[in-house]
């Protein structure tokens, strides 16, 4: 993952607001054909021609959606920028531009800030979009991160919630609930610090939860395959609350039932082992964890030959009627509900 940098630390004083926004966004250029005008006059301007444009935006309040006692600030600008480039990409469009607003408090030194850009440069340079603007502002409490993410699609292809219909199939991408088990190690961790701070935890067999926990991807290379193998979902939403919760958004927009096999979720090995050690089921934190970013869409019975195979896509299930109600066919084989319970109903119960 990222490297850490030592710790010098300049006050924000020391830079006043101009100043402080000059640093931030001084090695900030331009991209996207589309950006006409980026960060330094009042307003952005794009000019996107013919195409539709999606916009989308994301809060994040520290204490509330990131921990920053375990999320290092380059990862948290970095996951800033992903949350919002996945929305965008489950539209079926491709992400163009972004926004970064940042409300702060004076205990951050202009180090920390310089973390949290680097972040936010580095995901804006893998996702090839440009930083057009934002706002700077100061904060009583803790750190709060608005971005909003715009991006562009021709009208006939960009994906909603509501096309589903009855006999599709409904298909994930990657794996599922470990970004969940990522967040219950480092919160493990964080009580064993509490107790212990010379305590040397090792992270190894955990590698893979912590990174999709902390450095998480939008799946932007699969809007590319889709394209690629000439397959247009019917309906598509990014996996931000966990299966269980978003294949009931796509369901009701679509007014469908589904049905979903349990022995189909793709769950890593680290994960398997993880949930055994947690003594977790391992189906309900795909059903119920957050934070996968991973692609939830259905494509008609037709396509499957196409995407039939194909590593990075696993058929789940299909949608019914929505008089068949939407289930879960479990290893044993009995018929339950899905009800929605996304992480937040996970962490309470704990
Ligand atoms: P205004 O007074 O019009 O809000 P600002 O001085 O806040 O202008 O911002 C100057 C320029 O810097 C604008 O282009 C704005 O979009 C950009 N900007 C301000 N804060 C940020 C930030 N945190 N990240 C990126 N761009 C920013
Ligand atoms: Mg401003």
């Amino acid at each position: 993952m990222f490297e850490d940098k030592d710790q010098s630390r300049t006050p924000l004083s020391q830079l006043g607001e101009f100043g402080l926004i000059d640093h931030l966004t001084q090695h900030f250029t331009i991209a996207q054909k589309s950006t006409v005008k980026g960060i330094g006059d009042d307003a952005a301007v794009l000019d996107h021609s013919n195409k539709q444009i999606v916009v989308t935006t994301d809060l994040l309040v520290e204490g509330v959606h990131f921990d920053l006692s375990y999320m290092p600030l380059k990862h948290l600008g970095y996951k800033a920028i992903i949350v919002n480039l996945s929305d965008v990409y489950a539209m079926n469009a491709m992400a163009t531009q972004v926004t970064v607003s940042i409300a702060v408090s004076n205990r951050f030194p202009l180090e920390a800030l310089e973390e949290l850009y680097a972040g936010i440069a580095l995901a804006a340079k893998t996702y090839n979009v440009d930083v057009v603007g934002g706002d700077t502002t100061s904060s009583k409490t803790g750190l709060l991160i608005t971005v909003t993410a715009i991006g562009e699609a021709q009208g006939e292809n960009i994906v909603y919630r509501s096309g589903a219909q009855p006999n599709d199939l409904i298909v994930t991408t990657g794996d599922l609930g470990a970004a969940y088990m990522g967040l219950q190690v480092l919160e493990r961790e964080k009580e064993v610090f509490k107790v212990n701070p010379r305590s040397q935890p090792d992270l190894e067999p955990y590698s893979y939860l912590l990174e999709r926990q902390l450095k998480p991807e939008a799946r932007k290379d699969i809007v590319e395959l889709l394209a690629k193998m000439e397959v247009r979902p019917t309906s598509m939403i990014d996996i931000s609350d966990g299966l269980s919760s978003e294949v009931i958004h796509l369901c009701k927009s679509s007014k469908t039932g589904c049905r979903i096999y349990e022995d189909k979720i793709p769950l890593d090995p680290q994960l398997i082992h993880t949930c055994e050690e947690f003594k977790i089921d391992s189906t309900t934190v795909a059903l119920s964890g957050g934070e996968d970013y991973e692609l939830l869409f259905t494509v008609a019975q037709k396509d499957y030959e196409k995407i039939k195979g194909n590593p990075h896509l696993t058929v789940l299930g299909h949608m019914t009627e929505e008089s068949a109600g939407l289930n879960l066919v479990t290893r044993g084989e009995t018929l339950v509900p899905i009800i929605a319970r996304g992480w937040n109903a996970l962490t309470q119960e704990d």
